[in-house]
């Protein structure tokens, strides 16, 4: 049996700022909804202090903002840019169209179609969010998304100029100075000035994320990515500092961030909780990562190394590093996951900045239904069927007709009737 070090604070607080959180924004969206760009402006207004005369950058705007930039952001940008993009086209080569004869002249087939425009939404609250740029923009682009629509907040009233650039360098079609439940409405409703699009991606807050959840349907949207969450699977060759220190890397996201360590040593948990204590006081961003791990901070304990995959597959969590002295275990163990990073060379900040593999990823459990953003998300997968031998359309006439009429649908019934008499021996029973 599992047993606890620290837990989190009870499920229903968690459940109740939910409900909280879901309630403000449907009052949002129905607002933007009546009044458009009125709506959007006065709540960029309320949340971000931010009303210029057009949330759209012109393009010479966007060069001044660009050219402001140290060569060296510019240079990183492109390197991590290059990662992202060379990974996502090794992912896009994966996906074929397919076609297949199943009996004579009868032909089945699917394509991958690009969706004709896409919202990027890139986060910028409490941090730049840089790098979402590259994760939304250049995966778009890769998949062929022929009009991609950016939108990040000012911070605190601040541009912030090195996501201008990656968003620029990335591709963005169109770049908005817009964030939170406004931009995602605009963009999937669509506004006097601002054109809504068939797809939105990119992480957010809880704010963000939840809007994006009750706009679905209306548009598509890429995958619940909310508050970023990290779980830490530990054995007794951890480095209990090095996962103290990644654990506060995830937890420093936001107040709202659950950062959690399954270790099968005793020894490791206490050592971890230790660090986290001590490492805590010394980080500028302590205070969101203090109330995270503070509130939604976990240590257990497992049994076995078997027991503690099981444990951190029920968490279905966004990241997980994998501590132990064979971590490649883990890819046949676990199976529910955002992103797993195998043993101590890497780490989710890597995940999160610059390795290359696509850091927006599912939250609050919709791992055990997705995983991350990719290409193919940007893409529909959708089939077609040609029938070019008469004696095949005749034989599915007459199983048609059968089928349907179990069914009790007398009109299907009737296309396979007229196929079968026409091109077969049968003759219309009606
Ligand atoms: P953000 O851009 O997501 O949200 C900022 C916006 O929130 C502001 O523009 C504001 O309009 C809105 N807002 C703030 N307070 C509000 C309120 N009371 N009511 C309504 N709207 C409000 O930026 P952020 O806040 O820094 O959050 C970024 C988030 O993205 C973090 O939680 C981070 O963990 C998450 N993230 C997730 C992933 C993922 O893939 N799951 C990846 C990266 C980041």
């Amino acid at each position: 049996m599992p047993h606890i070090i620290k837990s989190p604070v009870p499920a229903g607080e968690v459940r109740a700022a939910r409900a909280d959180v879901a309630d403000r924004v449907r009052t949002i969206l129905d607002d933007i909804r009546e009044s458009g760009d009125e709506a959007v402006r006065r709540y960029s207004e309320k949340f971000d202090d931010w009303s210029p005369e057009s949330f759209l950058l012109g393009p010479e705007e966007i060069e001044r903002i660009v050219s402001g930039v140290p060569d060296t952001v510019l240079d990183d940008i492109r390197f991590v840019q290059r990662q992202v993009r060379t990974f996502a086209e090794a992912q896009r080569d994966t996906l074929r169209d397919v076609e297949i004869e199943t009996l004579p002249g009868v032909h089945l087939g699917h394509r991958h179609i690009p969706v004709a425009g896409a919202g990027a939404y890139v986060p910028g609250g409490r941090y730049p969010l840089t790098a979402s740029a590259h994760m939304t923009i250049v995966t778009a682009k890769v998949a062929g998304v022929p009009r991609v629509a950016a939108c990040t907040p000012p911070i605190r009233g601040e541009i912030p100029a090195a996501t201008v650039a990656a968003m620029h360098l990335a591709g963005a079609d169109e770049i908005y100075l817009l964030g939170g439940v406004q931009a995602v409405a605009a963009l999937a409703i669509g506004t006097e000035s601002i054109g809504r699009v068939p797809l939105i991606a990119g992480p957010g807050n809880a704010y963000v994320a939840e809007a994006k959840r009750q706009l679905f349907g209306e548009v598509g949207i890429d995958l619940f990515a909310g508050p970023t969450e990290i779980l830490v699977v530990a054995d007794e060759h951890a480095d209990p500092f090095v996962a103290a220190v990644d654990l506060l890397s995830q937890a420093e996201h936001g107040p709202d961030s659950p950062a959690v360590l399954v270790t099968t040593s005793e020894a490791v948990g206490r050592a971890v909780q230790r660090h986290v204590e001590r490492l805590l006081p010394t980080m500028p961003t302590r205070d969101y990562a203090g109330p995270a791990w503070r509130d939604h901070g976990e240590i257990v304990v497992a049994d076995s190394l078997d027991e503690a995959f099981r444990i951190a597959d029920s968490y279905a969590c966004e990241h997980v590093e994998i501590l132990t002295e064979n971590p490649r275990r883990a890819l046949d163990r676990m199976r529910d996951y955002g992103a797993l990073f195998l043993g101590e060379g890497t780490c989710v900040s890597y995940g999160d900045k610059v390795i290359g593999t696509n850091h927006v990823l599912p939250t609050r459990g919709a791992a055990r239904y997705t995983g991350g953003l990719w290409v193919g998300k940007y893409l529909k997968t959708v089939t077609y069927q040609e029938v070019t031998d008469t004696a095949s359309s005749a034989l599915l006439g007459e199983v048609c007709g059968r089928a349907s009429r179990v069914e009790l649908f007398e009109g299907h019934a009737r296309s396979g009737d007229v196929r079968s008499a026409k091109y077969g021996k049968g003759t219309l029973p009606w």
